[in-house]
């Protein structure tokens, strides 16, 4: 059996990274396009045309809604450009990829936040005008770099670093399922040992180091907490789910984007929830999801449904999250073994296990 791991070509981290980014991609690329968010550049303009004196760049500020269309109007600006270095949160960096994918250009990655764990991978988010996700998209190659600048994430909002908590959280337990259940990894295999060493990693990281970071997230000094847990929302996830693969608790999410309340919570914070459900799913005992729940509340991570602003969920409502649980994309891989009724069953546990804590 052929089995898959994969990631970027090199990641850097550390605060002033940035700064670097001349040096790191000397060797890389003549002619840089830079994707930069528009709320970002700001901060970094200045050091970008530092770090690209004396090669022909072109710099390109992007705001709002990663589609086709937004993609195709920054690709049309892009000249004879030989490599696409996105830099931003989200979207910024989902729209460089997009550029990336059209041009068959080799793509590098500047994270602003750790909010998701999407940095290090293939894939992008397509949308329309209507906010809606129409596609998931992916680039043949994985980054050839990722440069993680820990002052560039720790100026921002500390909410940004919890809610990467709350997706990096689950890979662990999603990996173990993938392997459990038979599903196959983002590269289309099975999972090598390496990406559940690095899952595993990446929960004892957010456990040891997660009230920490979150201190040094509000003070903006980023320390050795603040480190290792950039590490794990960035990298460790990022391997994670790539090479090791997603189950409930993504799944679980697409119910949670369309619930009362609850929809509009940040990614991250939909994970964080999710995988107290996964973990009821799977019929752990009450000790180790009430231990989670302890994590969760630690950090600020939503532990119920009324922590994501769903107050009071109804049974109908809750039985609604758990079907649209079950009914994922074609062609996706991650596998729903569990019906409906037991997944609206985990979730009145959680909600038990919870208001017992609280
Ligand atoms: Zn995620």
């Amino acid at each position: 059996m052929i089995r898959i791991f994969g990631g970027p070509t090199r990641y850097v981290q550390g605060p002033g990274a940035i700064g670097e980014l001349g040096t790191l991609t000397e060797r890389l690329t003549k002619r840089p396009l830079l994707v930069v968010d528009a709320d970002v550049l700001p901060f970094v303009e200045a050091q970008l045309s530092t770090a690209f004196t004396g090669r022909p760049s072109i710099t390109l500020a992007f705001r709002g809604e990663v589609t086709h269309a937004a993609i195709d109007l920054l690709v049309e600006q892009a000249d004879d450009a030989d490599c696409v270095i996105g830099i931003g949160g989200g979207k910024g960096l989902d729209a460089a990829k997009g550029v990336a994918f059209k041009l068959g250009l080799p793509f590098i990655a500047v994270p602003s936040i750790a909010s998701n764990d999407s940095p290090t991978g293939r894939s992008m988010a397509i949308y329309n005008d209507e906010h809606v996700l129409v596609a998931i998209e992916t680039i043949p190659d994985s980054p050839l770099l990722v440069v993680t600048d820990t002052q560039l994430i720790a100026n921002a909002p500390a909410r940004f670093l919890r809610t990467g908590m709350g997706d990096a959280l689950a890979k662990k337990f999603e990996a173990e399922r993938a392997v459990a259940d038979g599903a196959s990894n983002f590269f289309g295999t099975g999972q090598l040992r390496t990406a559940l060493a690095i899952a595993d990693a990446c929960y004892q990281t957010l456990r040891e180091h997660g009230v920490a970071a979150m201190a040094a997230a509000e003070r903006h000094e980023p320390d050795e907490a603040f480190e290792a847990v950039v590490e794990a929302n960035v990298l460790m996830a990022g391997l994670a789910w790539e090479s090791g693969g997603l189950s409930y608790a993504h799944a679980v999410v697409r119910g949670l984007v369309k619930a009362r309340g609850a929809a509009s919570a940040p990614h991250g914070d939909h994970v964080g929830y999710a995988t107290l459900v996964q973990l009821a799913i799977e019929g752990r005992d009450d000790g180790f999801i009430l231990d989670v729940i302890g994590f969760n509340r630690s950090v600020g991570l939503p532990a119920s449904l009324a922590e994501l602003d769903m107050g009071s969920p109804t049974p109908d409502e809750i039985a609604e999250i758990a079907r649209l649980t079950t009914i994922g994309p074609k062609g996706g891989r991650i596998i729903v073994n569990a019906d409906p009724g037991q997944i609206a069953d985990a979730i009145k546990r959680v909600e038990q296990l919870a208001t017992r804590e609280s």
